[in-house]
């Protein structure tokens, strides 16, 4: 066995992350294919709040790719090790930020 990590633990926290995430941006689309009201002031409203969900997407869009390769390096092996450094990254830090590819020296 590996030392330390309990890989399993965290691949379903993962995993349920992932879920979560792909759900709320399925919700965005729909939210963003909606098609615009007729009234130009409200649609000048309607466009702000695209753009933050275009925002909540993109940031969505970015933890779904970590996540991703975090059950990759689960797969493979390497998970919980520095893709930096190459150190074991710690068990608090992989507990609070488990798709976290770093350690917090090289974050
Ligand atoms: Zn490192």
């Amino acid at each position: 066995m590996t030392d330390g990590v309990n890989t399993a633990t965290f691949e379903t926290r993962l995993r349920d992350r992932l879920d979560e995430l792909e759900s709320r941006l399925k919700g965005i689309e729909a939210e963003l294919d909606a098609p615009m009201s007729a009234d130009v002031e409200e649609r000048a409203t309607e466009r702000e709040g695209d753009e933050v969900m275009e925002d909540l997407g993109k940031a969505g869009l970015a933890e779904i790719k970590m996540i991703q390769a975090a059950l990759k390096r689960i797969d493979d092996g390497s998970y919980g090790i520095c893709v930096n450094c190459g150190e074991p990254i710690s068990p608090e830090r992989l507990d609070v930020l488990p798709h976290a590819p770093r350690c917090r020296y090289c974050a």
